[in-house]
């Protein structure tokens, strides 16, 4: 099958079967990955501040700053929770907090630093969201390039393209005025690229978006990811939708239906045809996440915790082998896979 065009996309959302999707997708998915097997991580969310001055209106984690229920975590905090995520065989931590005016960047580096002395190549760990990578090079007046240098330098592997949501610039005004332009969000992704260290794309469904904007985020997504490649550099490691909780935020509103989710997803791999790995959301869709295992995603992964989610109506299951049971009863082979630990910073 032939790359397909926004407009392609829009007749195959509006017209196409389940059916239809399922094997357009898995026509994809086949290019990368066999059929019948899937990988998985464990992994542990550490949201070391929920202090926020970003203020977006489907948030539920939030607080402002000197406002009651603040909170940073310890050094001894985060690596409770890193020792507990090894405990359950995880070697995964994703850090994710809010933009929060009294931590400079500089006590992210000696943070991640420590963590890295502490705990060597036993986790891997996606220390920043690109939203807060902006946010933390913007306070500290240095440019996206300088920034991510000095992260790397500190032992950083990874920053991930969470944060992303839609990415429309009319969305970003309707919604997270005070996060980044889709501009700033695109060029700081791409430093980071330039800079040795690994990204991933995410985006996120089920606020007010048109069809049009998700199409519109998954055209960006593959031009940045076409560029990426063209100028030699492997760019975005995997793509990873999940589903936005509505309970407690300001925004409000209802959750999509699992089956939106799925064809979602289908639509999405068949369109990034240039993204190896997709990952399906256990977070957000427990066991509902793996039927997209057949319209496409080859990964996922098991969360342990995320505050951010569950403050917006997430739930997270810990019996793991309940839920491996889901896509064996599906037909596929699950295997766990070490987080990807770049060659060239480790070496
Ligand atoms: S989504 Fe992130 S950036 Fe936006 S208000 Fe919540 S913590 Fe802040």
């Amino acid at each position: 099958m032939n790359r397909i065009d926004v407009d392609e996309a829009r007749r195959m959302w509006n017209e196409a079967s389940d059916e239809e999707l399922i094997e357009l997708a898995q026509g994809v998915r086949a290019r990368f990955h066999q059929p019948d097997r899937a990988t998985y991580m464990v992994m542990r969310i550490i949201n070391y501040t929920n202090v926020c001055v970003a203020q977006c209106d489907y948030c539920a984690f939030y607080v402002l700053p000197n406002q009651a229920g603040g909170y940073v975590l310890s050094r001894d905090d985060v690596f409770a929770k890193i020792d507990g995520l090894l405990e359950v065989g995880g070697d995964l931590v994703g850090f994710n907090g809010g933009f929060n005016p009294k931590l400079p960047l500089d006590y992210y580096c000696d943070l991640f630093a420590s963590v890295r002395e502490r705990y060597g190549d036993r986790v891997e760990f996606y220390a920043l969201t690109i939203a807060e990578f902006v946010y933390l090079a913007d306070n500290a007046k240095l440019t996206h390039a300088e920034a991510a240098a000095r992260l790397r330098d500190a032992g950083v592997h990874w920053v991930t393209g969470g944060g992303s949501e839609i990415l429309t610039e009319d969305f970003r005004k309707r919604h997270a005025k005070f996060k980044y332009t889709v501009r700033e969000y695109l060029d700081a992704q791409r430093a980071i690229v330039e800079s040795g260290m690994k990204t991933t794309a995410t985006m996120v469904i089920g606020f007010d978006e048109t069809l049009d904007e998700r199409l519109e985020h998954l055209q960006r997504t593959r031009d940045f990811q076409d560029e990426c490649i063209r100028d030699g550099y492997d760019g975005l490691f995997s793509f990873l939708c999940w589903t936005y909780k509505p309970y407690g935020t300001a925004f409000g509103g209802r959750e999509i239906s699992p089956r939106e989710y799925w064809r979602h997803m289908a639509l999405s791999r068949i369109f990034l045809d240039n993204v190896k790995h997709f990952r399906t959301s256990v977070l957000t869709q427990n066991a509902d996440a793996f039927r997209a295992l057949d319209f496409g995603a080859d990964d996922f992964d098991l969360p342990i915790e995320d505050e951010v989610t569950q403050k917006a109506g997430a739930t997270i299951e810990l019996d793991l082998e309940g839920l491996l049971a889901v896509p064996r009863s599906l037909g596929y082979t699950v295997e766990y896979r070490r987080a990807e630990r770049p060659a060239a910073l480790t070496a």
